[in-house]
Protein backbone atom coordinates (compact mmCIF):
# COMPACT_ATOMS: atom_id res chain seq x y z
CA UNK A 1 0.00 0.00 0.00
CA UNK A 2 1.04 3.30 -0.93
CA UNK A 3 1.71 5.82 1.82
CA UNK A 4 -0.64 9.68 1.04
CA UNK A 5 1.84 12.15 2.47
CA UNK A 6 -0.78 14.64 4.63
CA UNK A 7 -0.16 18.01 4.75
CA UNK A 8 0.38 18.87 8.41
CA UNK A 9 0.77 22.54 9.83
CA UNK A 10 3.04 22.60 12.37
CA UNK A 11 3.05 26.01 14.56
CA UNK A 12 5.94 28.36 13.68
CA UNK A 13 7.40 30.01 17.06
CA UNK A 14 9.35 33.60 15.58
CA UNK A 15 11.63 34.73 18.04
CA UNK A 16 13.71 38.04 17.65
CA UNK A 17 16.43 39.64 19.81
CA UNK A 18 15.54 42.48 21.51
CA UNK A 19 17.36 45.33 20.78
CA UNK A 20 19.10 47.45 23.76
CA UNK A 21 16.56 49.77 24.09
CA UNK A 22 13.92 47.47 24.56
CA UNK A 23 15.74 45.87 27.17
CA UNK A 24 16.49 49.09 29.13
CA UNK A 25 12.67 50.02 28.35
CA UNK A 26 11.45 47.03 29.47
CA UNK A 27 14.07 46.47 32.42
CA UNK A 28 12.81 49.92 33.45
CA UNK A 29 9.15 49.39 33.41
CA UNK A 30 9.40 45.98 35.31
CA UNK A 31 11.56 47.88 37.88
CA UNK A 32 8.90 50.41 38.15
CA UNK A 33 6.16 47.83 38.63
CA UNK A 34 8.25 46.18 41.26
CA UNK A 35 9.08 49.46 43.26
CA UNK A 36 4.83 50.24 43.22
CA UNK A 37 4.76 46.88 44.61
CA UNK A 38 6.98 46.61 47.58
CA UNK A 39 10.52 48.82 47.76
CA UNK A 40 10.67 51.05 50.72
CA UNK A 41 11.99 53.99 49.56
CA UNK A 42 16.08 54.61 49.20
CA UNK A 43 18.07 57.42 49.15
CA UNK A 44 19.13 58.60 46.20
CA UNK A 45 21.91 60.73 45.39
CA UNK A 46 22.08 64.87 46.25
CA UNK A 47 20.05 67.12 44.11
CA UNK A 48 18.29 64.18 42.58
CA UNK A 49 14.97 64.62 40.76
CA UNK A 50 11.41 63.11 42.60
CA UNK A 51 12.06 59.62 41.82
CA UNK A 52 9.94 58.60 39.36
CA UNK A 53 11.56 61.61 37.25
CA UNK A 54 14.96 60.49 38.63
CA UNK A 55 14.20 56.46 37.13
CA UNK A 56 12.81 58.13 33.70
CA UNK A 57 16.21 59.96 33.68
CA UNK A 58 18.88 57.68 35.08
CA UNK A 59 20.59 55.72 32.40
CA UNK A 60 23.08 54.05 35.52
CA UNK A 61 25.98 54.67 33.82
CA UNK A 62 27.60 54.98 37.30
CA UNK A 63 29.64 58.36 36.16
CA UNK A 64 28.47 59.59 39.87
CA UNK A 65 29.51 56.77 41.73
CA UNK A 66 32.74 57.17 39.55
CA UNK A 67 32.97 60.38 41.08
CA UNK A 68 31.77 60.85 44.54
CA UNK A 69 34.86 61.70 46.52
CA UNK A 70 33.80 59.79 49.70
CA UNK A 71 32.99 56.66 47.77
CA UNK A 72 29.18 56.64 49.49
CA UNK A 73 27.39 56.01 46.10
CA UNK A 74 26.88 52.71 45.30
CA UNK A 75 24.64 50.43 42.92
CA UNK A 76 21.02 49.67 44.20
CA UNK A 77 18.40 47.54 43.02
CA UNK A 78 17.66 48.03 39.22
CA UNK A 79 21.45 49.38 39.22
CA UNK A 80 19.95 52.91 40.69
CA UNK A 81 22.69 54.79 42.67
CA UNK A 82 22.01 54.96 46.74
CA UNK A 83 23.62 56.84 49.04
CA UNK A 84 25.34 54.24 51.99
CA UNK A 85 26.22 56.38 54.97
CA UNK A 86 28.22 53.51 56.14
CA UNK A 87 30.76 54.40 53.76
CA UNK A 88 31.25 57.88 54.94
CA UNK A 89 29.43 61.19 54.28
CA UNK A 90 28.72 63.55 51.70
CA UNK A 91 30.42 66.84 51.79
CA UNK A 92 27.91 68.48 49.02
CA UNK A 93 31.26 68.79 46.74
CA UNK A 94 28.44 68.54 43.75
CA UNK A 95 31.06 66.31 41.74
CA UNK A 96 27.79 63.79 40.89
CA UNK A 97 26.13 66.15 40.03
CA UNK A 98 28.36 67.69 37.37
CA UNK A 99 29.31 64.03 35.81
CA UNK A 100 25.00 63.42 35.30
CA UNK A 101 24.75 63.95 31.90
CA UNK A 102 20.90 63.22 31.62
CA UNK A 103 20.47 65.33 34.62
CA UNK A 104 18.83 62.90 36.50
CA UNK A 105 20.73 64.90 39.38
CA UNK A 106 20.33 68.11 39.06
CA UNK A 107 21.84 71.24 41.52
CA UNK A 108 18.45 73.05 40.89
CA UNK A 109 15.93 71.09 41.47
CA UNK A 110 15.53 71.78 45.23
CA UNK A 111 17.27 74.90 45.44
CA UNK A 112 19.93 75.26 47.58
CA UNK A 113 19.05 72.15 49.54
CA UNK A 114 20.79 68.73 48.17
CA UNK A 115 17.44 66.63 50.15
CA UNK A 116 15.28 66.47 52.58
CA UNK A 117 17.11 64.28 55.04
CA UNK A 118 17.91 64.93 58.52
CA UNK A 119 19.00 62.69 61.34
CA UNK A 120 17.51 61.35 63.53
CA UNK A 121 18.95 60.00 67.09
CA UNK A 122 17.11 56.42 68.04
CA UNK A 123 16.23 54.61 71.73
CA UNK A 124 19.46 53.03 71.50
CA UNK A 125 21.74 55.87 71.61
CA UNK A 126 23.99 54.60 75.07
CA UNK A 127 24.35 58.66 76.24
CA UNK A 128 20.63 57.95 76.47
CA UNK A 129 21.00 55.02 78.61
CA UNK A 130 23.15 56.34 80.86
CA UNK A 131 26.74 55.51 78.79
CA UNK A 132 29.21 58.37 78.31
CA UNK A 133 29.35 58.62 74.65
CA UNK A 134 30.10 61.44 72.24
CA UNK A 135 30.96 60.25 69.37
CA UNK A 136 27.96 61.31 67.18
CA UNK A 137 28.85 65.11 68.38
CA UNK A 138 32.48 64.84 67.62
CA UNK A 139 32.01 63.54 64.09
CA UNK A 140 29.02 66.39 63.04
CA UNK A 141 30.86 68.99 60.81
CA UNK A 142 28.02 71.25 61.41
CA UNK A 143 27.81 70.98 65.34
CA UNK A 144 23.93 70.38 65.03
CA UNK A 145 24.78 67.83 67.75
CA UNK A 146 25.79 69.32 71.38
CA UNK A 147 25.68 67.76 74.44
CA UNK A 148 23.93 68.82 77.27
CA UNK A 149 25.47 67.93 81.33
CA UNK A 150 23.05 66.32 83.60
CA UNK A 151 23.92 65.89 87.16
CA UNK A 152 24.42 62.04 88.08
CA UNK A 153 24.30 60.92 84.66
CA UNK A 154 25.89 60.74 80.92
CA UNK A 155 25.16 64.11 79.07
CA UNK A 156 22.35 64.08 76.44
CA UNK A 157 22.20 64.76 73.17
CA UNK A 158 20.30 67.59 71.65
CA UNK A 159 20.08 67.92 67.99
CA UNK A 160 19.36 70.98 66.40
CA UNK A 161 17.10 70.29 62.68
CA UNK A 162 18.07 73.40 61.44
CA UNK A 163 22.12 72.78 61.77
CA UNK A 164 21.55 69.26 60.34
CA UNK A 165 22.19 69.03 56.60
CA UNK A 166 21.92 65.23 56.22
CA UNK A 167 25.35 64.80 55.67
CA UNK A 168 25.23 61.41 57.25
CA UNK A 169 28.60 61.83 59.82
CA UNK A 170 27.31 61.33 62.09
CA UNK A 171 26.02 57.46 61.12
CA UNK A 172 28.70 55.58 60.75
CA UNK A 173 30.79 56.17 63.71
CA UNK A 174 27.88 55.57 66.25
CA UNK A 175 29.14 52.58 68.18
CA UNK A 176 25.49 51.16 68.25
CA UNK A 177 23.94 52.86 64.96
CA UNK A 178 21.26 54.73 67.05
CA UNK A 179 21.45 57.74 64.22
CA UNK A 180 19.66 56.83 61.03
CA UNK A 181 18.83 59.79 58.87
CA UNK A 182 16.12 60.49 56.68
CA UNK A 183 13.20 62.66 56.07
CA UNK A 184 10.01 63.34 58.13
CA UNK A 185 10.61 61.32 60.99
CA UNK A 186 12.06 62.70 64.16
CA UNK A 187 14.00 60.78 66.87
CA UNK A 188 12.47 60.14 70.64
CA UNK A 189 12.17 63.42 72.55
CA UNK A 190 9.71 66.43 71.51
CA UNK A 191 10.94 69.19 68.86
CA UNK A 192 11.62 72.46 70.42
CA UNK A 193 12.61 75.14 68.03
CA UNK A 194 14.31 72.74 66.19
CA UNK A 195 15.78 71.25 68.46
CA UNK A 196 15.63 67.37 68.72
CA UNK A 197 16.07 67.65 72.95
CA UNK A 198 17.07 63.87 74.25
CA UNK A 199 16.27 65.14 77.97
CA UNK A 200 12.77 64.98 77.50
CA UNK A 201 13.10 61.38 76.97
CA UNK A 202 13.41 61.01 81.07
CA UNK A 203 9.53 62.41 81.00
CA UNK A 204 8.23 60.58 78.49
S1 LIG B 1 28.00 65.70 46.53
FE1 LIG B 1 30.10 64.88 46.45
S2 LIG B 1 30.32 63.68 48.36
FE2 LIG B 1 28.11 64.02 48.05
S3 LIG B 1 27.39 62.19 46.95
FE3 LIG B 1 27.89 63.76 45.39
S4 LIG B 1 30.04 63.33 44.83
FE4 LIG B 1 29.63 62.25 46.76
S1 LIG C 1 25.43 59.95 36.70
FE1 LIG C 1 23.23 60.36 36.52
S2 LIG C 1 22.53 58.94 34.92
FE2 LIG C 1 24.53 58.19 35.60
S3 LIG C 1 24.04 56.67 37.22
FE3 LIG C 1 24.38 58.67 38.24
S4 LIG C 1 22.34 59.56 38.43
FE4 LIG C 1 22.18 57.92 36.90
S1 LIG D 1 23.61 64.28 59.50
FE1 LIG D 1 25.51 65.53 59.39
S2 LIG D 1 24.86 67.61 60.01
FE2 LIG D 1 23.21 66.18 60.63
S3 LIG D 1 23.68 65.70 62.80
FE3 LIG D 1 24.62 64.07 61.50
S4 LIG D 1 26.75 64.79 61.16
FE4 LIG D 1 25.55 66.56 61.87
Amino acid sequence: MTLIPVAVQIPVLIVREISPLESAVLSRRSFLRGRIRTVAPVQRPPWALDEVAFIERCTRCDACIQACPTAILVPAEGGYPTVDFSRGECTFCGECVSRCEPAALRRDALADEAWPIRARIGETCLAANGVECRVCGENCPTNAIRFRPRVGGAALPALSLASCNGCGACFAPCPVRAIEVKAGELGIGTMETGTQDMATKENT
